[in-house]
Protein backbone atom coordinates (compact mmCIF):
# COMPACT_ATOMS: atom_id res chain seq x y z
CA UNK A 1 0.00 0.00 0.00
CA UNK A 2 1.14 3.53 -1.10
CA UNK A 3 2.08 5.81 1.41
CA UNK A 4 -0.11 8.41 2.50
CA UNK A 5 1.20 12.01 2.58
CA UNK A 6 0.17 15.40 3.78
CA UNK A 7 1.01 17.96 1.64
CA UNK A 8 0.59 21.85 3.38
CA UNK A 9 0.56 24.48 0.05
CA UNK A 10 -1.32 24.59 -2.80
CA UNK A 11 0.44 27.39 -4.75
CA UNK A 12 1.46 26.53 -8.75
CA UNK A 13 3.90 23.55 -7.58
CA UNK A 14 2.24 22.18 -5.03
CA UNK A 15 -0.70 21.90 -6.96
CA UNK A 16 1.63 20.17 -9.51
CA UNK A 17 2.89 17.68 -6.94
CA UNK A 18 -0.65 16.96 -5.51
CA UNK A 19 -1.77 16.02 -9.16
CA UNK A 20 1.09 13.63 -9.71
CA UNK A 21 0.73 11.73 -6.33
CA UNK A 22 -3.30 11.52 -6.71
CA UNK A 23 -2.44 10.20 -10.20
CA UNK A 24 -0.46 7.53 -8.89
CA UNK A 25 -3.10 6.59 -6.04
CA UNK A 26 -1.12 7.98 -3.37
CA UNK A 27 -3.19 9.10 -0.56
CA UNK A 28 -3.21 12.60 -0.16
CA UNK A 29 -4.41 14.91 2.66
CA UNK A 30 -4.00 18.53 1.56
CA UNK A 31 -4.10 22.25 3.10
CA UNK A 32 -4.09 25.43 2.16
CA UNK A 33 -4.27 29.01 3.64
CA UNK A 34 -6.83 29.83 1.25
CA UNK A 35 -9.33 27.04 1.20
CA UNK A 36 -10.60 27.53 -2.44
CA UNK A 37 -7.28 26.68 -3.93
CA UNK A 38 -7.97 22.72 -2.51
CA UNK A 39 -11.28 22.54 -4.05
CA UNK A 40 -10.42 21.24 -7.44
CA UNK A 41 -7.91 18.79 -6.26
CA UNK A 42 -11.05 17.18 -3.79
CA UNK A 43 -12.60 16.14 -6.91
CA UNK A 44 -9.37 14.50 -8.21
CA UNK A 45 -9.79 12.24 -4.74
CA UNK A 46 -7.66 14.37 -2.21
CA UNK A 47 -8.75 14.67 1.03
CA UNK A 48 -8.89 18.40 2.27
CA UNK A 49 -8.03 19.43 5.49
CA UNK A 50 -9.45 22.26 7.20
CA UNK A 51 -6.43 23.56 9.11
CA UNK A 52 -2.57 22.80 9.19
CA UNK A 53 -2.71 21.03 12.37
CA UNK A 54 -5.73 18.51 10.94
CA UNK A 55 -3.72 17.82 8.07
CA UNK A 56 -0.46 16.97 9.49
CA UNK A 57 -2.41 14.52 11.94
CA UNK A 58 -3.40 12.49 8.89
CA UNK A 59 -0.28 10.88 8.40
CA UNK A 60 3.21 10.60 9.19
CA UNK A 61 5.02 11.92 6.23
CA UNK A 62 4.40 15.62 5.53
CA UNK A 63 5.72 17.54 2.78
CA UNK A 64 5.52 21.61 2.79
CA UNK A 65 5.72 23.52 -0.80
CA UNK A 66 5.39 27.43 0.59
CA UNK A 67 6.31 30.67 -0.36
CA UNK A 68 9.58 30.93 1.62
CA UNK A 69 10.85 29.55 4.93
CA UNK A 70 8.63 32.08 7.03
CA UNK A 71 5.43 30.37 5.84
CA UNK A 72 7.02 27.46 7.13
CA UNK A 73 7.39 28.50 10.33
CA UNK A 74 4.02 30.53 10.40
CA UNK A 75 1.83 27.25 8.83
CA UNK A 76 3.53 24.99 11.48
CA UNK A 77 3.31 27.31 14.76
CA UNK A 78 2.48 25.41 17.38
CA UNK A 79 1.62 22.17 15.52
CA UNK A 80 2.28 18.92 17.16
CA UNK A 81 5.15 16.93 14.93
CA UNK A 82 6.45 14.79 17.34
CA UNK A 83 7.39 11.32 15.13
CA UNK A 84 6.66 13.22 12.11
CA UNK A 85 8.98 13.49 8.47
CA UNK A 86 9.21 16.87 7.23
CA UNK A 87 10.33 17.41 3.98
CA UNK A 88 10.34 20.73 3.01
CA UNK A 89 10.03 21.61 -0.82
CA UNK A 90 10.25 25.41 -0.02
CA UNK A 91 13.10 27.32 -1.63
CA UNK A 92 15.44 28.91 0.79
CA UNK A 93 19.16 29.47 1.75
CA UNK A 94 21.10 27.11 3.26
CA UNK A 95 21.20 28.68 7.34
CA UNK A 96 17.63 28.84 6.71
CA UNK A 97 17.15 24.69 5.62
CA UNK A 98 19.77 24.35 9.03
CA UNK A 99 18.03 26.49 11.22
CA UNK A 100 14.53 24.65 10.02
CA UNK A 101 16.35 20.93 10.66
CA UNK A 102 17.04 21.95 14.62
CA UNK A 103 13.57 23.38 15.02
CA UNK A 104 12.12 20.21 13.66
CA UNK A 105 13.99 18.15 15.64
CA UNK A 106 13.55 20.15 18.63
CA UNK A 107 10.13 18.96 17.82
CA UNK A 108 10.63 15.30 17.51
CA UNK A 109 10.71 15.33 13.82
CA UNK A 110 12.63 13.95 11.16
CA UNK A 111 13.49 16.56 8.48
CA UNK A 112 14.63 16.35 5.02
CA UNK A 113 14.66 19.65 2.93
CA UNK A 114 14.77 20.26 -0.72
CA UNK A 115 15.17 21.95 -3.64
CA UNK A 116 13.04 21.62 -6.97
CA UNK A 117 14.74 22.11 -9.74
CA UNK A 118 11.98 22.18 -12.59
CA UNK A 119 9.04 24.28 -12.87
CA UNK A 120 5.70 23.42 -12.40
CA UNK A 121 4.48 22.33 -16.23
CA UNK A 122 7.79 19.74 -15.92
CA UNK A 123 6.20 18.13 -12.72
CA UNK A 124 5.10 14.28 -13.29
CA UNK A 125 6.22 14.28 -16.37
CA UNK A 126 9.03 11.74 -17.48
CA UNK A 127 12.14 12.60 -19.31
CA UNK A 128 11.57 16.22 -18.27
CA UNK A 129 14.86 16.33 -16.69
CA UNK A 130 12.80 17.45 -13.07
CA UNK A 131 14.48 16.47 -10.26
CA UNK A 132 14.70 17.69 -6.56
CA UNK A 133 17.81 17.59 -4.22
CA UNK A 134 17.66 16.69 -1.07
CA UNK A 135 19.32 16.75 2.07
CA UNK A 136 19.27 16.01 5.87
CA UNK A 137 17.77 12.70 7.47
CA UNK A 138 19.16 10.14 4.87
CA UNK A 139 17.44 7.62 6.39
CA UNK A 140 13.81 9.26 5.87
CA UNK A 141 15.14 10.18 2.35
CA UNK A 142 15.40 6.15 1.45
CA UNK A 143 11.69 4.88 3.34
CA UNK A 144 10.04 7.30 1.43
CA UNK A 145 12.46 7.78 -1.97
CA UNK A 146 9.86 5.75 -4.31
CA UNK A 147 6.76 8.23 -3.28
CA UNK A 148 9.25 10.83 -3.20
CA UNK A 149 10.42 10.17 -6.56
CA UNK A 150 6.58 10.49 -8.27
CA UNK A 151 6.59 14.15 -8.77
CA UNK A 152 10.68 14.25 -10.27
CA UNK A 153 13.76 12.50 -9.82
CA UNK A 154 15.74 13.01 -6.80
CA UNK A 155 19.16 13.25 -5.36
CA UNK A 156 20.05 13.50 -2.28
CA UNK A 157 23.48 15.34 -1.45
CA UNK A 158 24.52 14.89 2.00
CA UNK A 159 23.59 15.03 5.67
CA UNK A 160 23.79 18.19 6.22
CA UNK A 161 20.72 20.06 5.97
CA UNK A 162 21.61 23.05 3.93
CA UNK A 163 23.39 21.25 1.28
CA UNK A 164 20.10 20.66 -0.91
CA UNK A 165 19.59 24.42 -0.63
CA UNK A 166 23.37 25.25 -1.72
CA UNK A 167 22.98 23.12 -4.35
CA UNK A 168 19.73 24.57 -5.77
CA UNK A 169 20.96 28.33 -5.38
CA UNK A 170 24.27 27.42 -7.00
CA UNK A 171 22.83 26.20 -10.20
CA UNK A 172 20.43 28.66 -9.88
CA UNK A 173 22.79 31.29 -9.39
CA UNK A 174 25.08 29.99 -12.56
CA UNK A 175 21.58 30.60 -14.36
CA UNK A 176 21.44 34.27 -13.48
CA UNK A 177 24.98 35.07 -14.79
CA UNK A 178 23.94 32.95 -18.35
CA UNK A 179 20.70 34.95 -18.46
CA UNK A 180 22.49 37.94 -18.01
CA UNK A 181 24.79 37.12 -20.72
CA UNK A 182 21.94 36.29 -23.01
CA UNK A 183 20.54 39.62 -21.91
CA UNK A 184 23.89 41.50 -23.12
CA UNK A 185 24.23 39.58 -26.91
CA UNK A 186 20.71 40.12 -27.78
CA UNK A 187 20.84 44.20 -27.14
CA UNK A 188 24.21 43.62 -29.29
CA UNK A 189 22.03 42.59 -32.23
CA UNK A 190 18.81 44.24 -31.45
CA UNK A 191 19.06 47.37 -33.67
CA UNK A 192 20.45 45.40 -36.79
CA UNK A 193 18.61 43.33 -39.05
CA UNK A 194 18.77 40.37 -37.26
CA UNK A 195 16.04 38.24 -36.51
CA UNK A 196 15.96 37.57 -32.43
CA UNK A 197 14.60 33.99 -33.25
CA UNK A 198 17.15 32.72 -35.82
CA UNK A 199 19.71 34.26 -33.60
CA UNK A 200 18.40 32.61 -30.58
CA UNK A 201 18.73 29.22 -31.88
CA UNK A 202 23.07 29.86 -32.60
CA UNK A 203 23.38 31.45 -29.01
CA UNK A 204 21.34 28.23 -27.53
CA UNK A 205 23.99 25.87 -29.06
CA UNK A 206 26.81 28.23 -28.53
CA UNK A 207 25.99 28.02 -24.87
CA UNK A 208 25.61 24.42 -25.04
CA UNK A 209 28.62 23.30 -26.57
CA UNK A 210 30.85 26.07 -23.76
CA UNK A 211 28.78 24.41 -20.89
CA UNK A 212 31.23 21.80 -20.92
CA UNK A 213 34.19 24.36 -19.89
CA UNK A 214 32.43 23.83 -16.32
CA UNK A 215 34.46 20.57 -16.04
CA UNK A 216 37.83 21.53 -16.64
CA UNK A 217 37.22 24.25 -14.17
CA UNK A 218 36.43 21.55 -11.32
CA UNK A 219 39.41 19.50 -12.20
CA UNK A 220 41.70 22.91 -12.08
CA UNK A 221 40.00 23.72 -8.66
CA UNK A 222 40.48 19.96 -7.32
CA UNK A 223 44.25 19.99 -8.73
CA UNK A 224 45.08 23.38 -7.28
CA UNK A 225 46.56 24.00 -10.46
CA UNK A 226 44.73 26.57 -12.78
CA UNK A 227 47.25 26.38 -16.10
CA UNK A 228 46.08 22.35 -15.91
CA UNK A 229 44.83 22.30 -19.77
CA UNK A 230 44.32 25.63 -20.10
CA UNK A 231 42.49 26.30 -23.73
CA UNK A 232 42.45 29.94 -23.55
CA UNK A 233 44.46 31.72 -21.44
CA UNK A 234 44.16 34.52 -19.17
CA UNK A 235 45.87 36.90 -21.19
CA UNK A 236 43.85 36.32 -24.22
CA UNK A 237 40.66 36.35 -22.71
CA UNK A 238 41.43 39.60 -21.22
CA UNK A 239 42.52 41.31 -24.42
CA UNK A 240 39.51 39.71 -25.65
CA UNK A 241 37.02 41.56 -23.76
CA UNK A 242 38.22 44.67 -25.23
CA UNK A 243 36.36 43.30 -28.30
CA UNK A 244 33.97 42.65 -26.47
CA UNK A 245 33.75 46.45 -24.63
CA UNK A 246 34.33 48.28 -27.83
CA UNK A 247 31.97 46.27 -29.67
CA UNK A 248 28.96 47.00 -26.99
CA UNK A 249 30.19 50.64 -27.51
CA UNK A 250 29.68 50.82 -31.40
CA UNK A 251 26.13 49.22 -30.96
CA UNK A 252 25.60 51.55 -28.13
CA UNK A 253 24.70 48.62 -26.12
CA UNK A 254 25.77 49.56 -21.75
CA UNK A 255 28.60 47.15 -20.79
CA UNK A 256 27.04 46.66 -17.23
CA UNK A 257 26.23 43.33 -16.96
CA UNK A 258 29.97 42.37 -18.47
CA UNK A 259 32.21 45.05 -16.55
CA UNK A 260 32.36 43.51 -13.26
CA UNK A 261 33.21 39.78 -14.24
CA UNK A 262 35.80 41.55 -16.59
CA UNK A 263 37.31 43.51 -13.67
CA UNK A 264 37.95 40.23 -12.16
CA UNK A 265 39.85 38.84 -14.89
CA UNK A 266 41.93 42.09 -15.25
CA UNK A 267 42.95 41.90 -11.25
CA UNK A 268 44.27 38.03 -11.82
CA UNK A 269 45.87 39.12 -14.59
CA UNK A 270 47.95 41.86 -12.90
CA UNK A 271 48.72 39.43 -10.23
CA UNK A 272 50.77 37.90 -12.87
CA UNK A 273 48.24 34.53 -13.35
CA UNK A 274 47.88 35.38 -17.15
CA UNK A 275 49.24 31.99 -18.12
CA UNK A 276 45.69 30.52 -16.09
CA UNK A 277 42.59 29.88 -16.70
CA UNK A 278 40.03 31.95 -15.47
CA UNK A 279 39.49 29.25 -12.92
CA UNK A 280 41.75 32.26 -10.62
CA UNK A 281 38.49 34.76 -10.27
CA UNK A 282 36.59 31.93 -7.97
CA UNK A 283 39.50 32.85 -5.90
CA UNK A 284 38.88 36.50 -5.67
CA UNK A 285 35.61 36.33 -4.87
CA UNK A 286 35.51 34.86 -1.61
CA UNK A 287 34.89 37.54 0.62
CA UNK A 288 35.69 37.79 4.78
P1 LIG B 1 2.94 30.28 -5.21
O1 LIG B 1 3.16 31.74 -5.02
O2 LIG B 1 2.15 29.82 -6.37
O3 LIG B 1 2.28 29.68 -3.88
C1 LIG B 1 2.73 30.05 -2.62
C2 LIG B 1 2.07 29.17 -1.59
O4 LIG B 1 2.53 29.55 -0.29
C3 LIG B 1 0.56 29.28 -1.56
O5 LIG B 1 0.02 28.01 -1.24
C4 LIG B 1 0.34 30.28 -0.44
O6 LIG B 1 -0.94 30.19 0.16
C5 LIG B 1 1.39 29.81 0.52
N1 LIG B 1 1.73 30.80 1.56
C6 LIG B 1 2.39 31.97 1.39
N2 LIG B 1 2.55 32.58 2.57
C7 LIG B 1 2.00 31.77 3.51
C8 LIG B 1 1.86 31.84 4.92
N3 LIG B 1 2.34 32.88 5.60
N4 LIG B 1 1.22 30.83 5.54
C9 LIG B 1 0.74 29.77 4.85
N5 LIG B 1 0.84 29.64 3.51
C10 LIG B 1 1.47 30.62 2.87
O7 LIG B 1 4.40 29.63 -5.21
P2 LIG B 1 4.85 28.23 -5.85
O8 LIG B 1 3.87 27.18 -5.54
O9 LIG B 1 5.25 28.45 -7.26
O10 LIG B 1 6.19 27.99 -5.05
C11 LIG B 1 6.22 27.31 -3.81
C12 LIG B 1 7.68 27.01 -3.47
O11 LIG B 1 8.23 26.23 -4.52
C13 LIG B 1 8.52 28.29 -3.37
O12 LIG B 1 9.42 28.17 -2.30
C14 LIG B 1 9.22 28.32 -4.69
O13 LIG B 1 10.47 29.00 -4.61
C15 LIG B 1 9.41 26.84 -4.97
N6 LIG B 1 9.65 26.60 -6.39
C16 LIG B 1 8.79 27.11 -7.33
C17 LIG B 1 9.06 26.99 -8.67
C18 LIG B 1 8.15 27.56 -9.69
O14 LIG B 1 8.58 27.69 -10.83
N7 LIG B 1 6.91 27.89 -9.37
C19 LIG B 1 10.29 26.32 -9.12
C20 LIG B 1 11.09 25.74 -8.07
C21 LIG B 1 10.78 25.92 -6.75
P3 LIG B 1 -2.17 31.09 -0.37
O15 LIG B 1 -2.78 30.32 -1.50
O16 LIG B 1 -3.04 31.17 0.81
O17 LIG B 1 -1.60 32.42 -0.78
Amino acid sequence: TATPITLLGLGAMGTALARTWLATGTPLTVWNRTPHRAQALAGEGATVAATAAEAVAAGRLVVVCLLDDESVGEALDGIDLSGKDLVNLTTGTPAQARARADWARARGARFLDGGIMAVPPMIGVPDSGAYVFYSGSEELFTEHREVLAVPAGTTFVGADPGFAALHDVALLSAMTGMFAGVAHAFALIRREEIAPTGFASLLADWLGAMAGSVHLAAEQLESGDYTKGVVSNLAMQVAGNETLLRTAEEQRVSPVLLTPYMALMARRLAAGRGDEDTTGVIDLLAVG
